[in-house]
């Protein structure tokens, strides 16, 4: 009867130990998956509304396991995060994201900005500005052709993220600020940090079609340019939503309705129609 119970117990606690089994297993994975190269970049164009002209990308990571499939960054990102991981896997992703983008220039495509995304923990960490330089100076990318996406969690520790902002801005690297809209913290970090361009969180571009959100956009659009910033709309999947974009003066966006974030080979071979190399 007693080892009944304890089944009856496990049986009950079953969701909960498979959620932090699988955390477990991610946890252990991640180490080993950088050394055997189950990372991949994909990259999704970043384009002129009016004319669906690629005018830069973003690099995202995918994991492929070979056991446990697709695992999105959504879910492995926080853990690498919180357990020091994404120090390591984030140069991995600065350098092949450089080391790609310096590829495509060397065979005559369009010269292109491509935006890396980082991690508060990375931005903090003491070495961060001598490993983007490093990385660069190995790839041969020059700085203006790296942006750096941030979110408003680098509020947590808002004298350190200004030096090193200023840092990376004097060495000639974009900025800018994701989900822009999003949180709480918005409008304060544009007053008090430097960063050049807004992204315009989804959630709004989802719910343009409501006059109250459209305003919003409007005002978040105005409040950007009145500071001298560039703007861009993420997770545009429809053509109305562009247009309302437009009207409101946002010129640059992304989204499904462009493209979807496609592999280095899909997305040469778009930029190789587009450019009619
Ligand atoms: P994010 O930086 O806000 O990236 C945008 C996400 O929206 C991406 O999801 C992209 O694939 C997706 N997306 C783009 N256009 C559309 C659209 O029209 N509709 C919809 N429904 N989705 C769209 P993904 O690749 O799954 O990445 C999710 C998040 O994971 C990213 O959000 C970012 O926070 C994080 N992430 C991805 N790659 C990296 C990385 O290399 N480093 C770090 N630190 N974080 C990363
Ligand atoms: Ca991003
Ligand atoms: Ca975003
Ligand atoms: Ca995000």
């Amino acid at each position: 009867a007693k080892g009944n119970g304890k089944n009856n117990f496990q049986f009950y606690n079953s969701g909960w130990n498979e959620i932090i089994l699988r955390k477990m297993k991610i946890e252990n994975e991640i180490r080993k998956a950088i050394d055997q190269n189950q990372f991949t970049l994909v990259y999704q164009p970043k384009v002129e509304l009016k004319s669906g002209k690629i005018v830069g990308m973003e690099a995202l990571i995918r994991w492929e396991h070979p056991e446990l499939g697709f695992i999105s960054p959504v879910e492995f990102i926080p853990i690498a995060e919180e357990i020091g991981l994404i120090v390591p896997l984030g140069e991995w992703v600065l350098k092949t994201a450089c080391k790609q983008n310096k590829a495509w220039q060397e065979v005559g495509l369009p010269l292109l900005c491509v935006a890396v995304n980082v991690s508060v923990r990375q931005l903090q960490h003491s070495d961060f500005v001598k490993t983007v330089s490093k990385v660069l100076r190995e790839t041969g990318l020059s700085a203006k052709y790296l942006e750096l996406e941030i979110t408003e969690s680098v509020m947590q520790n808002i004298e350190e993220s200004t030096v090193v902002l200023n840092e990376l801005r004097s060495i000639g690297i974009w900025t800018a600020l994701d989900d822009f809209g999003k949180g709480y913290s918005s409008l304060h970090i544009l007053k008090e940090l430097p960063i050049d361009t807004i992204k315009i969180d989804k959630s709004f571009v989802d719910d343009v079609a409501n006059p109250k959100s459209e305003s919003m956009i409007k005002s978040i659009i105005d409040i950007a340019l009145n500071f001298n910033l560039n703007v861009i709309a993420e997770g545009i999947e429809h053509e109305y939503q562009s247009k309302v974009l437009m009207e409101n003066k946002c010129s640059f966006g992304q989204g499904y309705h462009y493209s979807k974030p496609l592999n280095a080979v899909e997305f040469e071979m778009l930029l190789r129609k587009q450019s009619d190399i």
